[in-house]
């Protein structure tokens, strides 16, 4: 049985003030979860203020990306041992706004991934088509090839400590969700992908993801849980959907 996991995505968004009522807010209505581990993953200048708020609680922070160097001159950079030294367990990588606004290749990715692990933390990797990929009939093949390459550097068992995250571009932040069929159907396929292995991986849905459509979404076989993007801003909607994944 994989254990659910919801992660609040809160990108480049929030002030100290903004954030400690939303922490307030979440820690406030926050009701204990059994089956559904729970992170956020705030802007790096955040880290150390919801580290601070929510040791002690159920929930875990993380970083929304890394560089893959250990340390060096890499100005404006932030490493995979400095987010572990801040009590971080996860590292988003390959998001598709990075992959995007910053020209992250797959390669990267892979070094990233390398990176977070070497680290002792999860990373959770991102993939996901572009609506003219999906609608040409190639969103298993892109997706595929994206999971290939993290795969070949770092080994299959290296997904023992790993996350999935799938992320249908045309999905994320523009209110449209894929359908649950659309949903399941990557998912299952990623979960091939990974043969024996792929039973426990913990395999995400991200994009558009609310209270109102979290339910169905985690009612399907293959979807552990979600990587939630505005959502995660709001307490309540947060509250509900991590208990919708109970
Ligand atoms: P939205 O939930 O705002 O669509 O964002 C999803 C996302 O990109 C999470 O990483």
């Amino acid at each position: 049985q994989r254990r659910r996991l919801v992660v609040g995505n809160w990108k480049m968004n929030g002030t100290r003030e903004d954030n400690t009522r939303l922490l307030q807010g979440i820690l406030g209505g926050w009701t204990a979860l059994e089956s559904v581990d729970v992170a956020i993953c705030p802007a790096f200048v955040h880290i150390p203020q919801v580290a601070e708020s929510l040791k002690g609680s159920q929930l875990h922070w993380g970083g929304q990306s890394t560089n893959p160097h250990e340390a060096g001159a890499y100005t404006g950079e932030v490493s995979a041992a400095m987010l572990a030294d801040l009590g971080c367990r996860y590292v988003i990588i390959g998001h598709n706004e990075r992959r995007r606004l910053r020209g992250e290749t797959d390669d990267y990715v892979a070094e990233q991934f390398l990176a977070v692990q070497r680290a002792g933390l999860v990373p959770i990797l991102c993939v996901g088509e572009t609506i003219e990929q999906r609608e040409s009939g190639q969103a298993l093949a892109t997706i595929g090839a994206q999971l290939d390459v993290v795969r070949n550097a770092a080994g299959l068992e290296a997904f023992e400590h790993a996350v999935v995250a799938y992320e249908p571009i045309w999905a994320v932040g523009t209110g449209k969700t894929a359908t649950p069929d659309e949903a399941e159907q990557v998912h299952a396929y990623i979960r091939e992908q990974f043969g024996e292995l792929g039973r426990q991986l913990t395999i995400l849905y991200g994009g558009s993801v609310k209270s109102h459509n979290a339910a169905e979404l985690f009612q399907l076989q293959d979807i552990d849980g979600a990587l939630l993007g505005g959502a995660s801003l709001e307490a309540n909607e947060f509250l509900a959907i991590c208990r919708h994944a109970e």
